[in-house]
């Protein structure tokens, strides 16, 4: 045995077990991440030892090994695994692997040093996701246990990528539901208010400390640059534009006419600087959208290609149904400002949205509007944010092209 194997049996050793119920290993074995409170034989090893955060080796119920996870004995997702290699227990070390093998993935699709660096589950590390703007890093937390390790995080970041700064951007809702505070700070370094991020030939201004998320949704890289090469010439409306992204690069593109709506006045302001620095010439709304579109559609004015890109109507399922409600009467109302023979992109980052339920609400609009719609391309989250097959969770960014005639 190896000095490094000998060390790591003993962590191994010292972490204390998780025993899941009989039959309750078989999604673990398929490669999910996830235990649900009811799968834990909690008469043997029972949560409420726990703090948030504590690491535990997972074994089945025939005291099998399954792997390393965090616990948090007080959301329904129990624990989640962090790896299976019984060598590699959580810590610094670890998440130096993780971050090499994801960073492998991210230097092979991109030229540029700009994109998500580690998106979750799917890039094996719950509860974490990393932005890369060229030195600067912005991280965010999701769980206890992620921030339980936070040090180590920063430690093996430092270690892979040597950054000149880093934001932890720890401000999202989920976190109160795993008992953590919201807040923003500086980890180290020099992190400037705004990053410049080239995408479709424009350099966008993007603010970080101070704008949404993580900064840029790098998630829809991807179908902002499907939509770019359908714009010539024409006229386009950006719907929740949020700092001009897909209607700026449309503009790039040889749109003919840019309008882009969004509720947010820094958003616009940024799309505002971003218009300027790159001589763009396109037209900036602050308001609501719905506020927006029944104007357009009072003043009959008509758009040629309409991008429909919401922030989630359903963040839980619970919100389903009056989710649902919003996107059709979106997209019904969007579909009312296209022209004869016009495009509309509808998104949806609402994981709790089935595809299907996207493309059935634009039909039903197109019906009701008595016009035709014909899907021509499905889009999809950009591959920086990786799917992990056997978590849907990580599959939820929905994007579908439609071209929308009068002919019914
Ligand atoms: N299309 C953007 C991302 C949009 S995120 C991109 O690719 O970068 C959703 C945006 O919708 C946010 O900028 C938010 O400010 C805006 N928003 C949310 N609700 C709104 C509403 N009712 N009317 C207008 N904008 C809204």
């Amino acid at each position: 045995m190896s000095a490094q194997t000998a060390t790591a049996a003993v962590a191994a050793g010292e972490l204390p077990p998780l025993l899941l119920k009989p039959q309750e290993e078989r999604r673990i074995h398929a490669g999910h991440l996830w235990v649900f409170s009811n799968e834990i034989n909690v008469a043997t090893t029972p949560l409420t030892a726990f703090q948030p955060g504590d690491h535990v080796q997972l074994r089945s119920s025939h005291d099998r090994f399954l792997g390393y996870a965090y616990v948090n004995p007080r959301t329904l997702i129990s624990a989640r695994i962090l790896g299976r290699d019984p060598e590699y227990p959580p810590g610094k070390s670890l998440l130096v692997h993780r971050f090499k093998v994801a960073l492998a993935l991210r230097e092979r699709l991109h030229a540029t040093p700009f994109y998500r660096l580690a998106f979750g589950e799917a890039d094996l590390l719950p509860g974490l996701v990393v932005d890369r703007y060229g030195d600067v890093l912005v991280a965010q937390i999701g769980t206890a246990g992620m921030e339980a390790m936070k040090g180590e995080i920063q430690d093996a970041l430092v270690k892979v990528l040597a950054p000149a700064g880093m934001l932890w951007k720890n401000d999202a809702g989920i976190r109160e539901l795993e008992g953590l505070e919201r807040y923003v700070e500086t980890a180290f370094g020099e992190v400037p208010d705004y990053v410049e991020v080239p995408e479709g030939g424009v350099d966008f201004r993007v603010p970080l400390a101070a704008g949404q998320k993580t900064g840029w949704y790098f998630d829809q890289t991807a179908n902002r640059a499907m939509i770019a090469r359908h714009v010539r010439g024409l006229r386009v409306l950006d719907l929740f534009s949020y700092a001009g992204s897909f209607g700026l690069q449309a503009k790039r593109a040889g749109a003919a006419e840019v309008t882009c709506v969004d509720s947010s006045a820094p958003a616009l302001e940024a799309a505002a600087a971003t218009a300027e620095a790159n001589e763009l010439d396109v037209e900036l709304l602050q308001g609501d959208v719905f506020d927006a579109l029944e104007q357009f559609a009072a003043e009959r004015r008509r758009f040629d290609v309409v991008i429909v890109d919401p922030p989630a109507f359903i963040k839980r399922r619970k919100d389903h149904p009056k989710g649902l409600a919003a996107y059709r009467r979106l997209n019904q109302l969007a579909m009312q400002t296209l022209d004869r023979d016009g495009l509309l992109l509808s998104c949806s980052c609402s994981y709790h949205l089935a595809p299907g339920e996207l493309t059935d609400g634009v039909q039903r609009a197109a019906r009701h509007l008595g016009r035709f719609a014909q899907l021509i391309a499905v889009g999809a989250q950009s591959p920086d944010h990786p799917v992990h097959p056997a978590i849907e969770e990580t599959r939820y960014l929905r994007a579908f092209l439609f071209r929308v005639t009068d002919s019914c």
